[in-house]
């Protein structure tokens, strides 16, 4: 079937599913839940699926709040993969507006699913806790993408990018013990463990200027002791460690810890790290990209990415390392407002960020039609996939 009549077709799907679309954005945005307790999310995203007769899974890799959702003609390849994002943050609710990302897979899978003679496969794969818990990385291990030839998703921006790397990030806890001790009194009997935080700090900060420009290092104190008048003897740091290269991330690790240790010789205090969970660089995939970018601009001028900055981390970095994956951006505010803000969960929730959906859902829809129609294409996306 020709590519172009498809593509009319599934634009006139997702134009019906308008309503229920923004609907869904709006209930999931209205009830934010953090990482592994998307439970309410999960429930409607999953029933819409299934009122469009797609074959549901819950429980998928173990995790109660991923899910699988199979349209009827699974069997087709190839085998395309729409990924739904639905935590919020603690706090801002949904400030990365991962409520649009959901309804804009949703819609490319419906859309798409109404076409019985559609060359290839659709699953709509609800990954959890990208924000900090990882659920791709869980449905990675467990084997969920093994029979996927290419996944795709949109996140909001506030810009139109088409292709961006994502930093490499690690969890690194820093841990002091130090001895209590009457803070007026007995000062000098004590061993303060917040100031061997406090000194790590200074430490990384020094450290900042020697890094290459991609390196990002930002922390939290997550204990800094019970009472001003006993001196701290226990204290510990939550950093997150970013970089561009995954091996470099390695070495900064490692500055990183040699920060610690030598705020623990300077006060005294002992120190323990412990390594937390991460995200893999984003791999790249020029072909699948460019398809992309050919769908996109149909409906909005693209903008080039910013050279410095302005990059965080995703799971979706370790899931392009498996199959071709893309993660591109579609713009939600016309004023540059940070994400990860009340601002930006304000733009969540917006005219903008509702046509957005629309867009973003016939824009990933279109791209995997090409993908259907186009074998030739799909070898180009495997041969990216296999060379880069
Ligand atoms: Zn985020
Ligand atoms: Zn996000």
């Amino acid at each position: 079937m020709n590519a172009e009549k498809i593509k009319k077709e599934v634009g006139k799907h997702i134009d019906k599913l308008r309503r229920e679309l923004i609907q869904l954005s709006n209930k999931i945005h209205d009830n934010p839940e953090t990482m592994f307790q998307e439970y309410k999310a999960c429930k409607w995203i999953t029933s819409i699926l299934e009122s469009h007769n797609f074959r549901v899974e819950k429980n998928v890799a173990g995790l109660e709040t991923a899910f699988k959702a199979v349209c009827p003609f699974e069997k087709k390849s190839p085998r395309i993969a729409f990924l739904a994002e639905y935590d919020a943050l603690p706090g801002i609710g949904h400030g990365c507006g991962h409520n649009l990302i959901s309804a804009m897979s949703v819609g490319a899978a419906v859309g798409l699913s109404k076409i019985k003679d559609l060359p290839g496969s659709i699953v709509v794969l609800g990954t959890p806790a990208e924000e900090g818990g990882g659920g791709k990385v869980t449905m990675i291990e467990k084997g969920v993408f093994n029979q996927i030839d290419a996944a795709m998703m949109l996140h909001p921006n506030t810009k139109n990018i088409v292709e961006r790397k994502t930093l490499a990030v690690k969890e690194l806890k820093i841990r002091f013990k130090g001895k209590s001790a009457h803070a007026s009194g007995e000062p000098e009997k004590g061993i303060n463990a917040l100031d061997a935080v406090i000194q790590t700090f200074n430490n990384i900060n020094a450290l900042r200027q020697h890094l290459t420009e991609d390196v990002r290092i930002h922390g939290i104190i997550t204990n800094g002791g019970l009472k001003p008048n006993i001196v701290p003897d226990y204290s510990e740091a939550l950093f997150y460690v970013r970089a561009l290269d995954d091996r470099y991330l390695l070495k900064v690790l490692e500055k990183v810890k040699n920060c610690g240790k030598a705020a623990g010789i300077a006060t005294g205090a002992s120190v323990s790290f412990e390594l937390g969970s991460g995200y893999k660089s984003k791999k790249l995939n020029p072909t699948l990209y460019n398809v992309f970018a050919k769908n996109f601009e149909r409906f909005v001028s693209t903008d080039k990415p910013p050279e410095h900055g302005g990059l965080g981390s995703s799971d979706i970095g370790d899931l392009s390392w498996v199959v071709p994956a893309i993660h591109p951006y579609i713009s939600i505010s016309k004023k540059d407002i940070p994400s990860h803000s009340v601002e930006f969960a304000r733009a969540a929730k917006s005219g903008m960020g509702n046509r957005a959906i629309i867009v973003g859902a016939k824009s990933l829809a279109y791209t995997a039609i090409d993908l259907f129609t186009n074998p030739e294409l799909m070898r180009k996306v495997k041969k990216d996939f296999e060379n880069i």
